[in-house]
């Protein structure tokens, strides 16, 4: 059993409920955040934020987001570990992390193409198959900043969809069990991609939400939006 705590879109801005909540709630063991710790910078608030996070007695794995500026990777790397264009197996699950994302209007430091965005997240996803044997957990979580096109969780306030075509297509070819994402602030939502993938976007850590997963066995879990001033 793996319980695991996701979080995004901190900017820079820490919130006590997290901290209160990980303490009362003892046996989560992972913490996951989704990108966009800082706004724009320090790195410096990296390590005392993800510090704090870690004395609360959880491990701590985190990707950048397109508002973290250059060499966010190794600020992470330096006090927990950055999962960008990694895989890890964890408890009985195995996350795969892709940090960054797709163009936007605002001409931030994260941004790439979304065709690299595709090439490097299904070269990823590609290698899990290429380890995979029956020892290897099941739960299949694919850890990205930037949420999937035309879902619920990329939906800004005039309805439209800004999200990344190419993590869409790699969750189709691939069809991880769970994608968790941030972003898109407003666009806090647990929805479906096809039968087989569960999407799931916290919004900003400031508006207490989070997602809790409880890896039962390697192939049972389950998966809530929750908020942590509750
Ligand atoms: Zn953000
Ligand atoms: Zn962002």
């Amino acid at each position: 059993m793996t319980k695991i705590l996701a979080i995004s879109d901190v900017h820079g801005q820490e919130n006590e409920n997290l901290y209160t909540y990980l303490k009362n709630n003892e046996d989560i063991e992972l913490v996951l955040i989704l990108g966009d710790i800082t706004d724009f910078g320090p790195l410096d608030f990296v390590e005392t934020f993800i510090n704090k996070v870690a004395d609360c007695g959880v491990d701590v794995i985190a990707i950048p987001g397109n508002c973290d500026p250059n060499g966010i990777c190794n600020a992470i790397n330096d006090v927990s570990f950055c999962l960008h264009n990694n895989i890890i197996a964890y408890g009985d699950a195995i996350l795969f992390g892709f940090g960054g994302s797709n163009p936007t209007p605002f001409d931030t430091p994260g941004e790439m193409d979304d065709d690299k965005i595709y090439r490097q997240v299904y070269d990823l996803l590609a290698n899990y198959d290429y380890v995979y044997n029956a020892e290897v957990p099941k739960v299949k979580i694919l850890v990205t900043h930037a949420p999937p096109f035309n879902t619920e969780a990329d939906r800004v306030e005039n309805g439209e969809h800004v999200g990344s075509p190419g993590i869409l297509k790699s969750i189709h070819e691939f069809e991880p069990q769970i994608n968790l994402c941030g972003h898109i602030h407003e666009a806090k939502s647990l929805s479906k991609i096809g039968k087989t993938t569960d999407v799931a976007n916290p919004g900003m850590l400031r508006d207490n939400g989070a997602v809790l997963i409880d890896v039962k066995d390697g192939s049972n879990y389950d998966i809530d939006i929750i908020s942590l001033d509750e």
